[in-house]
């Protein structure tokens, strides 16, 4: 059973929710058949294609591997199973649906239900739509291909629609846009997905928890990796711009050890601490890390989370946690317990799976 994914808005990079277990994937294209592979301007559309790709592989750790090849993006779209293989093409509708009024192109990201690996994405251009490939200000009577290209390459690597901050991911594309390339938050997406290893980078540092947008109640994981090219001295954190110390680092990540095979220690590069969420104030709250290396340089990494929690930051006593007069129901997502009695206040809770933990959690109290 897989999970189809259209590629939804909402600041700070948004994020579809699955990503390549390595920054790195293929995509066929052969784009012969539409206009003879050509555009007007005299650019061949699979040119065009592969300067989109170069875009992403200049900026951000994810490279694309682009073949000549073509697969039809469709296949296994309707039984929802995929065919496994990464398919770009023009087509005249979305697999069999229409398009829709002003749809340029659409990217179908496949995952496992509740999982966070991309499997198989699949591209499609509005054939409908009057290409063409030029620099500068888009234009009312010409949909620019290449930079339609960056952008749904943005999809594929796992960066949804920014609509908050300039962002080449920005849902719409008007008249007279210069976006043609991806810009800060879209390249802070990338490496926030896949890390922001450079060869020019000695350090990279990633945040694995909290996550922008997460909810957060009670004890939990701050966790994340920085790696070095000499060795990393600490990690610090900062909690709303207040110092709260070091966080314990050297933790074992064999994931990150294989991504970046040539920074050594990559295999303990891990850093992790419990910390009590319900110590902070009901609402919204930043968490900054910053790694140090012994060279002296520096990264930082933020996030910004929102914290639901009971009146007492730690219920110490399990008896004061009462179910007796609650009522529980749910719908596809959520679990509800209405009614809920700890330490003597009255709670309606909301619980939703969370991929991070792989558990029903805690999402709001009121
Ligand atoms: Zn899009």
């Amino acid at each position: 059973m897989l999970l189809i994914l259209f590629s939804g808005a909402s600041s700070g990079f948004e994020l579809i929710g699955a990503k390549w277990p390595t920054p790195a994937t293929d995509m066929a294209m052969n784009f012969s058949g539409y206009n003879g592979g050509v555009s007007p301007s005299g650019t061949t559309w699979s040119q065009a294609y592969r300067e989109a790709a170069q875009l992403w592989s200049d900026s951000t750790p994810f490279s694309f591997t682009l073949t000549d090849q073509s697969i039809d993006p469709c296949v296994g779209f309707s039984s929802g199973a995929g065919d496994d293989r990464n398919g770009t093409a023009f087509t005249s509708t979305l697999c069999g649906r229409s398009f829709g009024l002003g749809v340029l192109a659409v990217t179908i990201t496949y995952a496992q239900v509740g999982g966070t690996e991309t499997l198989e994405t699949d591209m499609i251009f509005n054939a409908s739509q009057n290409w063409d490939v030029y620099h500068g200000p888009w234009l009312s009577d010409a949909s620019e291909f290449r930079r339609v290209a960056a952008h749904e390459l943005g999809h594929v690597l796992g960066l949804d629609h920014e609509d908050d901050v300039p962002a080449l991911m920005a849902t719409f594309v008007v008249v007279g846009s210069t976006v043609e390339t991806p810009l800060v938050d879209d390249i802070d997406g990338a490496n926030f997905l896949y890390g922001n290893a450079t060869a020019q980078d000695p350090l990279v540092l990633n945040l694995e928890e909290p996550t922008t947008g997460s909810v957060k109640t009670g004890v939990a994981n701050i966790r994340g990796w920085a790696i070095s090219s000499s060795a990393l001295d600490r990690v610090e954190l900062f909690v709303d711009g207040v110092s709260r110390g070091e966080i314990p680092s050297g933790g074992l990540r064999k994931d990150v050890a294989s991504n970046f095979p040539t920074y050594p220690n990559a295999s303990n590069s891990g850093y992790s601490m419990a910390f009590n969420y319900s110590n902070l104030s009901e609402g919204n709250h930043t968490i900054l890390v910053r790694a140090f290396d012994d060279a002296g340089s520096s990264r930082e990494f933020s996030a910004n989370f929102t914290v639901v929690r009971f009146d007492n930051p730690f219920i110490q006593n399990a008896s004061s946690v009462d179910l007796s007069n609650a009522t529980v129901s749910n719908d596809q997502t959520s679990i509800f317990i209405k009614g809920l009695r700890a330490d003597g206040g009255n709670y309606d809770v909301t619980l939703r799976w969370q991929t991070a933990t792989q558990s029903y959690e805690i999402v709001d109290i009121r």
